[in-house]
């Protein structure tokens, strides 16, 4: 991934944003967005994991399925989802790569019915990133990185001060990112105080893996 320099002449005078999309990142537009509310303050990121087929990596499917042109037919679990209109935001790949599907001054269709620091709907004034991955399973160096850079840029374009789980915006209905998540391990990288942090994911100490 490249990371835009403060010396880079491509980034010095228009910061890392284009409007509302990130200049390091691949840009697949989605369909699948609306209007946010007037008046909405995006102060929330929502994280994700996703696979498809669940737990294969690399493959086109997950863009596919963001941009309605996946084949329903050409994997059973496919059929489980058939006609499903979603998209996030961000989709973090494991090698690091950033894929942008919606402006993030647009409403992505990331969380469903949810609810977080005393507001509903998640999707009004949030924004959605992916991470390609499986719930229960670990997450990669580069994506880790990645995250970082993207969370930094997205607080320089939005009033963001939190970040939360799907699992704790929607408990008992989504589980992911899930346990294999390191959550202190972005919170250290993050290294700020502003950003506020579900209580329970930060019990415990940083993993050395
Ligand atoms: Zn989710």
């Amino acid at each position: 991934m490249k990371k835009p320099r403060a010396d880079d002449p491509v980034h010095a005078d228009t910061g890392d944003w284009d409007g509302g999309w990130l200049r390091t990142a691949r840009h697949v537009p989605s369909p699948n967005v609306g209007t946010r509310p007037e008046g909405a303050c995006v102060d929330l990121i929502v994280l994700h994991s996703i696979s498809l087929p669940p737990g294969i990596y690399g493959g086109p499917e997950v863009e596919q399925l963001f941009t309605n042109r996946l084949d329903w037919a050409a994997h059973p679990y496919f059929e489980q989802i058939r006609g499903l209109e979603v998209s996030a935001h961000f989709f973090v790949r494991r090698d690091g790569e950033i894929v942008q599907f919606a402006d993030v001054d647009a409403r992505a269709w990331h969380a469903g019915a949810s609810r977080w620091r005393g507001r509903e709907n998640c999707n009004d004034d949030s924004i959605g990133i992916e991470l390609e991955g499986l719930e229960g399973d670990s997450f990669a160096a580069p994506q880790y990185d990645a995250l970082v850079h993207l969370c930094q840029a997205l607080q320089q374009r939005c009033p963001i001060r939190h970040i939360a789980g799907h699992e704790h915006v929607a408990p008992g209905r989504k589980q992911d990112p899930g346990a294999g998540f390191d959550w202190p391990r972005l919170a250290h990288a993050l290294g700020d105080a502003r950003w506020c942090f579900p209580e329970c994911v930060l019990t415990t100490p940083p993993r050395d893996d």
